[in-house]
């Protein structure tokens, strides 16, 4: 059985087993596995025992390896690395190589934590299944049948299979929540400023976020302590205190107030999701948490809203991917517009092109305000929502994701089906707050469901708190794929 995190570190930093150890460990369970889910697109074998090494020699020497010491961590491939490629899963930057490490990276080096390997994802973050990625589309491990989720899906995937203890994703709307749902594991969207995004390739700088998964809220905790903090290099990033997260994750469940948004449990919900959330939220009120009926009018808007502002900022993003900045080069770029479009044309998918046309469209003159500046609008009306429903709860309780994992190929031609599956988690995304998936059962065919938990901005401590506790109380998470896709 793979140890949690916080037990692998303590197992290294009290010279039980050396990082070098514990790193072929996952080398091995990803050699295992990963055909049967082809959750990476790159393995760094050899920087990861290098590294290793160095943290073993450290400690040999009576130094402090830091508190992540040999935990093997994988990397959703759009966090720039200096070692290897870093691709978006896209054949846009199939070959770019980062010349510098993204600021997370840097600080779960710092703390003694090792890269493993680069994971699959949608291309640019685009996508909900990882079937858009450039690349492969990865399988979920407990039904090789379905998908990961997405964006973030091989991070997803790499964790539930076991071929990592942790890893980090991505979150411009869902993609760290979703897939962890889906794949039955713990995942964070932490409040917008909370973690830099400095080396993250952007998609929607207004909503990005990067994010920790785990099998349990104390690994996510762990991670969240080494990734979160101010950094010059994002404007965006906030410069307020990081508090241990690990430290309160004991703090009981009395006398919390828990919100229960009607919103979230209606037309479109899975019924056996529904079973299981509110039989989640029932163990949550059994156990000293008060449970309050709060209301969130406007999130029924939050999918319209995301998609004209996610698309019009990745359009300008995206610019600068046009064979002559950045990216792909066509072989046969002729004059400079035909070089802009051939290289764009050769090198985005069809998803990221839908996007960047659907957001163009919403910025160009004549529809701006229609669309872009109507949808800024009711951004504003979600943010407003939650501002009322945190005067009076601490936590908002809702289902993750409509749906346990979907087959593969199942909603591919349908854009629209594709991007309801977004509809729980786009709310927390526009409102800038921070937001966990913690696996809450599982449906009748046996894949995960996932309970979501939204907490007010800079409410992490709390929020993972209650996804601790509810652990504690339940055995969800102990719970592994089949021998065939567990490592
Ligand atoms: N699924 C959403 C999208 O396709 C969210 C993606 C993300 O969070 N990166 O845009």
């Amino acid at each position: 059985m793979i140890l949690s995190a916080s037990q692998l570190v303590e197992s290294v930093q009290g010279k039980k087993r050396s990082a070098r150890e514990v790193v072929q460990e996952s080398l091995e369970a990803i050699e295992r596995a990963d055909a049967a889910v082809g959750a990476f697109l790159s393995v760094d074998a050899d920087g990861a025992l290098a590294r290793a090494s160095e943290v073993d020699e450290s400690i040999a020497r009576g130094e402090n390896p830091g508190r992540l010491a040999g935990l093997p961590v994988a990397l959703k491939d759009n966090l720039c690395t200096i070692r290897g490629t870093t691709t978006c899963a896209s054949a846009a930057l199939a070959n770019f190589r980062s010349p510098y490490n993204a600021h997370v990276v840097d600080r779960l080096e710092a703390d003694g934590a090792i890269i493993i390997g680069k994971t699959n994802l949608d291309e640019f973050a685009m996508g909900s299944s990882t079937e858009n990625s450039g690349r492969f589309p990865t399988r979920n491990p407990w039904n090789l049948d379905c998908v990961p989720g997405g964006s973030s899906g091989g991070s997803a995937a790499a964790v539930a299979s076991g071929m990592v203890p942790v890893a980090l994703g991505s979150e411009t709307g869902g993609s760290v929540r979703q897939p962890a749902s889906l794949c039955g594991v713990v995942g964070l969207k932490p409040t917008y400023g909370r973690v830099s995004r400095y080396g993250l390739v952007a998609f929607a700088s207004s909503l990005d976020q990067i994010g920790p998964f785990g099998r349990t809220a104390e690994d996510v905790a762990l991670l969240l302590n080494s990734i979160a903090g101010y950094d010059s290099r994002d404007s965006t990033s906030v410069n307020t205190a990081v508090p241990d997260y690990t430290a309160s994750l004991d703090r009981p469940l009395n006398g919390m107030r828990v919100g229960v948004p009607g919103e979230y449990f209606g037309d479109g919900l899975d019924a056996q999701v529904k079973v299981s959330v509110e039989a989640a939220i029932d163990v949550l009120g059994s156990h000293g948490v008060e449970l309050v009926e709060v209301h969130l009018p406007h999130m029924q808007y939050a999918v319209a809203c995301y998609y004209i502002l996610a698309s019009a900022e990745a359009s300008s993003n995206l610019a600068r991917f046009d064979g002559g900045h950045y990216g792909r080069r066509s072989a046969e770029p002729g004059d400079i517009m035909n070089l802009y479009a051939s290289s764009r044309g050769e090198g985005f998918g069809s998803e990221v092109k839908r996007r960047i046309m659907l957001g163009t469209h919403a910025l160009s003159s004549g529809y701006h305000e229609a669309y872009y500046l109507k949808a800024l609008k009711v951004r504003t009306l979600i943010m407003r929502d939650f501002d009322r429903a945190f005067d009076r709860v601490d936590v908002i309780a809702s289902p993750a994701a409509p749906t346990p994992a979907f087959p593969i190929g199942e909603k591919t031609d349908d854009p629209l089906a594709m991007y309801l599956s977004d509809t729980y988690t786009l709310p927390a995304s526009l409102a800038g707050i921070c937001a966990v998936s913690v696996p809450c059962g599982f449906s009748s065919d046996g894949l995960p469901i996932g309970l979501q938990l939204m907490g007010p901005a800079f409410g992490e401590e709390r929020l993972l708190s209650v996804a601790h506790q509810y652990q504690q109380l339940t055995e969800h998470h102990t719970k592994w794929p089949s021998p065939a896709t567990a490592a």
